[in-house]
């Protein structure tokens, strides 16, 4: 497992240096509501260790960052969207967006989601 970066705000998160409202936790991902959520539900799941974004994955990372959706699917179930329907997001580098540099995916649901793909 990768590090952590004593610099980092999520790394900080996941080792519960700092107070955050966490809703899921194990030993490889740490899952805490957005502090600026743009959907009922806002969720941020991270690996505990500090990977920059996508770019600093690899192929030996492929179960960590396969088993980061099977948490979001199993906490849209624990918040009860489910059925109703969510979007998983990673936003990597600038055109995207990407202002935490500690790799992170959004589950955002509890309501209709316009199309972003764009
Ligand atoms: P991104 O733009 O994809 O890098 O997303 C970063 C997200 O982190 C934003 O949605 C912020 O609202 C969120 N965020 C930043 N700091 C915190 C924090 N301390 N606790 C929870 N969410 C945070
Ligand atoms: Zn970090």
């Amino acid at each position: 497992m990768r590090n952590f970066d004593s610099d980092c705000i999520f790394c900080k998160i996941a080792k519960g240096e700092i107070s955050s409202e966490i809703v899921y936790q194990d030993e490889f991902v740490t899952a805490f509501k957005d502090l600026s959520p743009v959907a009922p539900v806002h969720i941020l799941m991270v690996p505990n260790g500090h990977y920059l974004d996508l770019n600093d994955c690899a192929e030996s990372d492929k179960e960590l960052l396969g088993y980061i959706l099977l948490v979001g699917a199993k906490i849209a179930k624990q918040l009860g969207i489910d059925q109703s329907g969510y979007r998983i997001i990673v936003n990597d580098g600038p055109d995207a967006g990407q202002t935490v540099f500690h790799l992170h995916f959004h589950l955002l649901g509890g309501r209709p989601l316009a199309f972003k793909n764009q």
